[in-house]
């Protein structure tokens, strides 16, 4: 959700948007060929998402275990790897995410997840941050006395960026590069700008790496807004490939929102 404060057209952001913009395919012609060599005849699975398929392949090959399936396909199989914690094979699957309308404070945190993760973000030395979005924390927005103060911040540190932006190209009116020129301008400027900016993430991560972060920053104990990208990611994996997020639940919490648990934690 945007919003526009008319006064001085700041936009308020109060939710994040998860976009699932890659995911694998499966060359079965090679994979054939691979099973053809090694004299398996026939080796079929039951699902249709490439990446819990390539989790199966890949745990098949360590013995050779294609002939003779057990029955349950491929959710029974990726099952018990969570059962028995063979959490390495589930990195075969790989999804790529585009977040946008998160704070600087939750990709700060994002980015904490080191093992499987890939990031590219919005550069604030790069981007002019002038009409930028912040994201207002909830429980701020629903207070009229908490939201005037956070709203008079966010505003007096746009305003601070715009004039610093402009004198700092001044300043810099020698270099002769344009673009190194406004680089230099920004990168000062942008020292005045809150944890609420708004920025747009582009992360790449393993389907073990992706079950630690649901995992840790879906529990109840997580910052709120993190909180709610990991149950907003969790919710659009869950769709996509449900063999391999299919055993975590959401549970209300007294206190207001959702949070996830799982039995089969960090794998
Ligand atoms: C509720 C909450 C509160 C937090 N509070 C703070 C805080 O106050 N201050 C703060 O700095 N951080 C804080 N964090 C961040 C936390 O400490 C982790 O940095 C972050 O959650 C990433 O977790 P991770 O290291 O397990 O993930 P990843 O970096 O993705 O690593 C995944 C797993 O790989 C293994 N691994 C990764 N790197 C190594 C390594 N170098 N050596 C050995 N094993 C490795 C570990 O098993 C690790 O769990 C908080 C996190 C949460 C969820």
């Amino acid at each position: 959700m945007a919003s526009v404060e008319s006064q001085t057209e700041l936009r308020i952001i109060r939710e994040p948007k998860v976009y699932l913009i890659g995911r694998q395919v499966v060359d079965e012609e090679a994979l054939a060929a691979f099973l053809s060599d090694h004299d398996v005849s026939h080796w079929t699975t039951d699902t249709e998402v490439a990446g819990e398929k390539l989790i199966e392949t890949a745990g098949r090959v360590c013995y050779m275990s294609f002939q003779r399936p057990r029955p349950g396909g491929n959710r029974a199989y990726i099952g018990h790897l969570l059962e028995v914690g063979h959490g390495s094979v589930l990195e075969h699957a790989v999804f790529n995410l585009l977040i946008t309308g998160v704070s600087r404070s939750l990709t700060h945190e994002l980015v904490r997840h080191r093992a499987g993760f890939g990031f590219s973000q919005l550069s604030q030395r790069f981007v002019d941050e002038s009409k930028c979005s912040f994201v207002e924390p909830e429980v701020i927005a629903a207070n009229p006395e908490l939201h005037r103060i956070w709203l008079d911040t966010m505003r007096a540190s746009q305003v601070a960026y715009r004039e610093l932006a402009d004198l700092l190209m001044e300043t810099f009116k020698d270099i002769p590069d344009r673009t190194s020129r406004r680089k230099k301008a920004r990168e000062a400027a942008r020292s005045v700008l809150p944890n609420a900016t708004e920025t747009e993430i582009f992360v790449t991560a393993n389907a073990r790496a992706l079950r630690h972060f649901i995992e840790m920053r879906g529990d109840a104990a997580a910052d709120v807004e993190i909180r709610r990208l990991a149950i907003a990611v969790f919710r659009l994996l869950h769709e996509e490939a449900p063999n391999l997020f299919g055993d975590y639940t959401l549970i209300d919490l007294p206190e207001g929102g959702q949070a996830v648990t799982t039995p089969h934690r960090k794998v």
